[in-house]
């Protein structure tokens, strides 16, 4: 019998992905202006307490209210849920409520950064300085020699909470972490990567002016930029004990390349995943199943902590609805599902070798779905099961969504997680859906405008369909 190699090509093989190209003009031009109102959220949410600010707003005008514990919600109902200023869920309440389980859509809004240490502020060869501990996995060199805003929040003596912001206004001051000179670099250019900058030399230069006066007393220029933010704020220097504050490039977001297809910007991994996923809840009506969007804090160090994903806030806000509707909180979450809302590394051409190309995700491919996370021999990762993904990969498909699969680079070259396994751990079904990215983790990521469109169609769908 003679087969007919084309046509059985055809029936049985994967058809190569052919990303972007398969959409239409009218397509690309509704992703350009989804991501219009993305670029507003990422430059409002460069830390989790503004990403939960600008999210409560866009909360509050598409009907959300705050959550009341044991009160009955009716199906379409939306409701919004705080966790300590840092993490927000969004709900719409579903026809069968929680009884059939939620529907789960978790990303993170922390992004890596510099933080400050809790005594900061030193003077040395009259120069005002701040002392820092870098916040998630960074390449340490990158955060030197670029303008850096301070966000952060501090808490007086008194209680009284004051919020800072200085260098996001192009009128306001920025801050700068100092490099050597290349010069003088010839002993520096001999280190590792990884020694290049030590942790201890991340140190941010605030000021050079002495305060004027007519004393001899010492550090005078730490004395100034204190009496600055004194006047500004109301803080004196024992305040700097109970606050958060922290450094992130000062610059906005930006389109990228001729074809304007690309945003580069601060904190993309994961506010590109939060954005999609917040748009996807506000545009869900009265779904079946209640819809749940979580935005957490501290994925970049590992979850812990009562705002990160290994605390218990989502699973108390699920037993919270379950206990509404008479039904026991473990059943809820039990039957749930969730789509772990996070990036992965889009295949880069420059450093082809950390890659590899038949399970790498690629720029405008579409939304990703990544079956597994974790480092060497699948350490560190949950792992999604061939039945979920097999549902996943259905949506998809059904709702003509352009999507892809990805690794996190070459096996045994390294490795990360995201949330999924914590959402897991709680006996729920979870996979990585997301955005790929270029220069994960720099101060000026990229990702792809498509890319971002088709995320916000993969949750959207997920709540709907
Ligand atoms: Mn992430
Ligand atoms: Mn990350």
């Amino acid at each position: 019998m003679e087969n007919n190699a084309k046509e059985l090509k055809e029936q049985i093989l994967m058809k190569s992905k052919k990303g972007i190209s398969t959409l239409t003009q009218e397509e690309i031009a509704k992703a350009d202006e989804f991501c219009e109102g993305y670029k507003e959220f990422l430059d409002n949410s460069p830390v989790e307490r503004e990403a939960v600010k600008y999210t409560l707003k866009l909360a509050k005008e598409n009907g959300f209210v705050e959550f009341e514990q044991d009160k009955q919600y009716q199906a379409g109902d939306r409701i919004y849920y705080i966790n300590r200023d840092k993490a927000i869920a969004l709900a719409v309440i579903g026809k069968n409520g929680v009884k059939n389980g939620t529907r789960l859509s978790i990303a993170h809004i922390d992004s890596p950064r510099i933080d400050l240490k809790p005594n900061p502020l030193y003077e040395e060869s009259s120069l005002a300085l701040f002392k820092t501990h870098y916040y998630g996995g960074i390449k340490k060199y990158q955060w030197t020699v670029i303008p850096l805003a301070l966000h952060g929040t501090v808490v007086k003596l008194d209680g009284t909470k004051v919020d800072i912001c200085i260098g996001v206004d192009e009128k306001d001051p920025c801050f700068c972490i100092t490099d050597l000179l290349p010069h003088l670099a010839q002993e520096q250019a001999q280190k590792k990567m990884g020694k290049i900058i030590e942790a201890e030399n991340l140190n941010v230069l605030v000021g050079s002016r002495p305060l004027p006066c007519d004393d001899e007393e010492s550090e005078l220029v730490k004395l100034n930029v204190m009496n600055i933010l004194n006047q500004k704020y109301g803080i004196v220097e024992g305040d700097f004990l109970s606050a958060e504050l922290c450094l992130v490039p000062a610059y906005k977001t930006r389109d990228v390349g001729f074809d304007r297809s690309l945003i580069g910007g601060y904190g993309h991994d994961d506010k590109v995943c939060a954005y999609p996923a917040v748009m996807a809840a506000i545009n869900t009506d009265v779904p079946d199943c209640t819809c749940i969007t979580y935005l957490c804090d501290k994925e970049e160090t590992g979850s812990d902590g009562n705002t990160g994903m290994q605390s218990d806030f989502l699973r108390f806000f699920i037993y919270d609805l379950a206990k509404a509707e008479g039904i026991e909180g473990y059943r809820a979450l039990s039957l749930s599902k969730c789509l772990s809302a996070d990036v992965n590394a889009a295949f880069d051409p420059t450093y082809a070798s950390a890659y590899e190309p038949k399970n790498s995700s690629f720029i405008n491919n579409g939304v990703i779905i990544t079956k597994y996370t974790g480092s060497g021999g699948k350490g560190g990762t949950s792992d999604a099961s061939a039945e979920y993904m097999g549902e996943i990969r259905t949506m998809l498909e059904k709702n003509n969504i352009l999507w892809q699969t990805g690794e996190l680079g070459r096996v045994d070259l390294g490795g990360g997680g995201t949330i999924a396994k914590y959402v897991a751990n709680m006996n729920v079904e979870v996979v990585d859906l997301g955005v790929p990215v270029l220069s994960m983790h720099a101060p000026f990521e990229l990702i792809s405008k498509v890319d971002v469109y088709e995320a916000y169609r993969a949750f959207h769908a997920f709540f709907t369909t």
